[in-house]
């Protein structure tokens, strides 16, 4: 399977769980000191090949307004991808904006939330971290969301969303789903307990 079929299956999957919202969301994929980015605006359920951009892994990376066809701009969170890459061996990074996630980060004043669910306890292990709110997009969020992801698979970032990294995407998606579940399960104790 080719990078831009990789983009497109994952996008579908996230888009049918309702993990993104209109052109919320952005996926990247490192392969031989490239990053393989959606570009700003891009839709997650409906990837054309435009819409992924190959940008190089180096440090003139971040300084780039715009590479690949029609002039288009890597997403806004290049900095969070990129710095991910460069302080980890992962080769996918998803970020995506799942409901309960957001609404049990709003919700706590807790920095973690307790892994509730078996495949949960498996992949990410006893609890998911949560980073502080942050402004989306800027480096002070990919410097922090970076050095947590040294030593987890995924996290939720308040207010915000999730980001996961993997060998692939697959892997990277089994995170987002396993957060999304346990902040699910917390969210539904919450209603059924109030
Ligand atoms: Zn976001």
């Amino acid at each position: 399977m080719d990078v831009i079929n990789k983009f497109q299956k994952i996008g579908k999957n996230l888009d049918r769980k309702r993990f993104v919202d209109a052109t919320g969301g952005n996926l990247s994929y490192r392969d031989h000191g490239h990053i393989f980015i959606t570009a700003s605006g891009s839709n997650l359920g409906n990837l054309e090949k435009k819409d992924i951009l190959m940008i190089p892994l180096d440090k003139e990376a971040l300084q780039l307004k715009q590479r690949g066809g029609g002039g288009r701009s890597p997403s806004s969170e290049l900095p969070l991808h990129y710095n991910i890459y460069k302080k980890t061996k992962a080769k996918a990074i998803i970020h995506c904006h799942p409901i309960y996630p957001i609404l049990i980060s709003n919700h706590t004043n807790e920095n973690t939330l307790k892994c509730n669910t078996e495949s949960s306890k498996i992949i990410i292990g006893e609890q998911i971290k949560i980073i502080e709110r942050i402004q989306p997009g800027t480096k002070k969020l990919a410097k922090k969301t970076s050095k947590q992801l040294k030593k987890e698979k995924g996290l939720i970032l308040k207010n915000h969303g999730v980001v996961s990294k993997g060998q692939n995407f697959d892997q990277a998606m089994n995170t987002i789903e396993a957060i999304n579940q346990v902040s699910k399960n917390t969210y539904l104790s919450l209603i059924l307990n109030s």
